[in-house]
């Protein structure tokens, strides 16, 4: 499809939002706008998109509550219908995939050609999850000698889902599909840079005949309506995924109510090339892994490691490819690289390239970039100490250190406060599974881009996270295990008051 049908289908899809505020979605409806509101614009041509609720306390209590009178019809409901209901949910985003990709597009400045897979990827993560709501309820048996003791699982009750604004729909999907096949009911507070997708999932949930409650999506700003969510008497707990900082806020406002925390956080993970690597494939990963998705991703590999004895001409073909990427209009499907979501992030990352020449290092960027969009960048003559080695950008900047040799490089990649993803690349198969064992990250990729496998469990160490997601994972936070202990026959119990002195 060209631009000008992407841009014609895109206007199709959003005419809707720019006609009608966007409300909330409580106990099955979609209500009508009274107070506040908020803009969302296009990131590219700043287009005003939608004006949409701003949520306040009374209105996630309200959600909170349709969540708690949902929640025991629905965890009872039973594995089975359960599962027919998440396919029937991911046969709805399937179906509506080109219009998700478009809002989504339009909404964050994520180009087109990766946006057109995050509804797949979406409809992916329901039907994983849909396939094991039957089973999530099992549990161990664990005998012993005069006791049978088994476990069993059951759903911890409504839950908070606070999303982050880079890839909204399928992020979402990935917290929402696994809560809902526990028999977890859900309020979801989506990112206020990009709220429209997650009207377009509530809609296919209640087209698919999700029971009335059963999911509720509250939009507003994180402080006020995020916060609300935290501090929740019936939200049993708070599956989150944005900033370090912001986790510790929830974890917070979260305490006086004891809310079990998920949180997935920031990163500002290595990728290792030594000289005995295919420096070709190695290439081509660290390219894709820092410039895609706008740079904007969890476990985009933002600090290069290389080692001294091929940095130079490893350095060569970054400048020359960092040249050839295509920056422009997110819904060209030629674009590589759109414009970050927002003028405040977008000043954010370009005070990080200042920040770069004041510290010493060599910033290298793409000529052809103009406003909005922030031109790929690499950060060469860069050292571990510089807050452009240590600090989250979260944009398409790829600041480059040097090392000497393995124990050099270990140093250098644990050396930071985060540990959500670390890629390694080399041809020496010792070396990679030894760093694999030494490195601080929850997820470490060995010769590969990020491939991402959905039983395999995803997370981070450190200040990036607390949790695992993925398989079963899933469902150790979304349940409660129980145990039963029964007696096998008649075991002596002591006796107390049996024998008065
Ligand atoms: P953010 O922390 O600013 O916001 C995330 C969400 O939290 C938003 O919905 C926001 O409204 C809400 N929020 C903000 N303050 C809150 C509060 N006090 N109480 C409750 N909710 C609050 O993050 P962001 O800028 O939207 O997203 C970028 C960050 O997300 C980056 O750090 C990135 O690494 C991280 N991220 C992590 C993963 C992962 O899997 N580890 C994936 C994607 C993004």
């Amino acid at each position: 499809m060209s631009l000008a049908e992407h841009r014609a289908r895109a206007d199709a899809a959003l005419v809707r939002f720019r006609d009608t505020p966007v409300g909330h979605f409580v106990g099955g409806r979609f209500e009508p706008v009274a107070g506040e509101t908020f803009e969302t614009r296009a990131p590219f041509d700043d287009a005003l998109l939608a004006r949409v609720a701003a949520g306040q306390p009374a209105d996630v209590e309200r959600a909170a509550r349709a969540a708690e009178d949902a929640f025991g019809p629905w965890a009872s409901l039973g594995g089975a219908p359960r599962k027919a209901l998440l396919h029937r949910i991911a046969d709805g985003i399937e179906a509506r995939a080109d219009e998700i990709a478009l809002v989504e597009s339009s909404d964050t400045g994520q180009p087109i050609r990766f946006m057109s897979k995050a509804a797949a990827r979406a409809a992916e993560n329901f039907r994983f999850f849909a396939d094991r709501a039957e089973s999530a309820r099992d549990g161990l048996a664990l005998p012993a000698e005069r006791h049978l003791n088994y476990t069993l699982r059951q759903p911890i009750g409504p839950v908070g889902v606070i999303t982050p604004w880079n890839t909204p729909f399928m992020l979402s999907t990935w917290k929402i599909a696994p809560a809902l096949a526990s028999g977890c009911t859900v309020v979801h507070k989506p990112a206020e840079w990009s709220p429209l997708s997650a009207v377009l999932l509530a809609e296919i949930a209640r087209d698919a005949g999700l029971p009335d409650g059963v999911l509720n999506t509250v939009h507003g700003v994180g402080e006020v309506a995020g916060r609300a969510l935290t501090e929740a008497l019936p939200i049993r707990a708070i599956a989150f995924v944005g900033e370090s900082a912001t986790g510790a806020a929830i974890m917070a406002q979260g305490a006086p109510t004891l809310k079990r925390v998920h949180f997935e956080l920031g990163g500002k993970n290595p990728v290792l090339v030594f000289g005995d690597a295919d420096l070709d494939r190695a290439l081509e990963a660290v390219v894709f892994m820092i410039f895609s998705l706008n740079g904007e991703r969890c476990t985009s590999s933002s600090r290069l490691l290389v080692e001294e004895s091929i940095h130079d001409v490893f350095a060569d073909r970054l400048r020359a490819r960092l040249a050839g990427i295509r920056v422009g209009d997110p819904l060209d499907p030629d674009t590589e690289l759109g414009p970050l979501i927002h003028p405040t992030h977008r000043a954010k990352v370009a005070r990080y390239l200042e920040i770069a020449a004041e510290e010493g290092a060599q910033v290298v960027s793409a000529p052809a970039a103009t406003p909005p969009c922030t031109p790929p960048s690499l950060l060469l003559g860069a050292h571990n100490a510089m807050r452009v080695a240590q600090e989250e950008i979260f944009g398409p900047v790829l600041t480059v250190v040097p090392f000497a040799d393995e124990a050099e490089a270990l140093r250098l990649a644990n050396d930071v406060r985060y540990g959500l993803a670390a890629y390694v690349w080399t041809g020496d198969l010792e070396r990679g599974h030894r760093l694999a064992r030494d490195l601080d990250a929850g997820m470490i990729w060995l010769n590969s881009e990020n491939n991402r496998h959905l039983p395999a469990p995803f997370g981070g160490m450190k200040a990036s996270g607390i949790g695992r997601d993925g398989g079963d994972y899933s469902f150790e936070f979304f349940m409660e295990t129980k145990n039963v202990c029964v007696a096998l026959g008649t075991h002596p119990i002591p006796r107390l008051g049996a024998d008065p002195v």
